[in-house]
């Protein structure tokens, strides 16, 4: 089986090694015996949801997030449809953001995400969280370690489970010690480092979801 990876907007949302969960992504899959095939899609590319199992999305500065936050609208249906479908999607930091109603940036501009997380950002502070994490994953037991450094505080709406209860360090913000979002088979986490590379057990299970997909898609058509 191949495993179909779009590193979303790749060329300009990568920053801290975020592209180091590519590469893991890409590692593990081949050690789990799969095919890898990757794709850039970045501005103006259209996105089809059909044509992939993994959406990676990574971290950006404000300055690349302006950029791709307009980009993203004509991408908005398709994404959502991904999701809703239950496609596999990684949203790291930037990319987290966007996937939400909306990020307010440093310099107070209204930046529209796509919707598709029941969260907002908003990032008019005087500091940034900057360091070491730890995260308890409240539904498999599991811990992730990782760095942050952002200035953006996400608040979930009512009902969305975070990624991990934050042991240690800030999160999405540093009022309800939650960290990222898990929502259908989208994971989105503000770590660094980057995230996948330093916890391995969830690459996996990402993989193995993406297989599972693509396995009961085929048996359905
Ligand atoms: N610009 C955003 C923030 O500062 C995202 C930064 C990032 O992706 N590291 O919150």
């Amino acid at each position: 089986m191949k495993i179909r990876i779009c590193h979303l907007y790749g060329n300009l949302m990568n920053t801290y090694g975020d592209n180091g969960n590519l590469l893991m992504l890409q590692h593990r899959a081949k050690k789990l015996g799969y095919e890898v095939e990757t794709t850039l899609i970045s501005l103006g590319d259209p996105f089809n949801p059909e044509d992939f199992d993994i959406v990676m999305f990574g971290g950006g500065q404000d300055y690349e997030q302006t950029i791709v936050a307009k980009d993203l609208q004509s991408k908005k249906d398709a994404l959502i449809h991904f999701i809703e479908d239950d496609g596999v999607v990684l949203g790291i930091c930037g990319g987290f953001q966007l996937l939400g109603r909306y990020y307010i940036n440093a310099a107070g501009e209204k930046l529209d995400g796509i919707g598709a997380i029941d969260c907002y950002t908003n990032g008019q502070f005087d500091h940034r969280f900057i360091g070491d994490i730890t995260i308890q994953d409240e539904e498999t037991g599991e811990t992730y370690v990782g760095y942050e450094n952002h200035i953006g505080r996400t608040y979930l709406c009512k009902g969305l489970k975070p990624l991990g209860t934050v042991t240690s360090g800030n999160g999405n913000n540093d009022e309800d010690k939650t960290e990222g979002v898990h929502y259908k088979n989208v994971f989105c986490s503000y770590f660094h480092g980057p995230l996948l590379v330093r916890n391995q057990h969830l690459a996996d299970r990402m993989i193995e979801l993406a297989a599972q997909r693509q396995l009961s898609k085929q048996k359905e058509s």
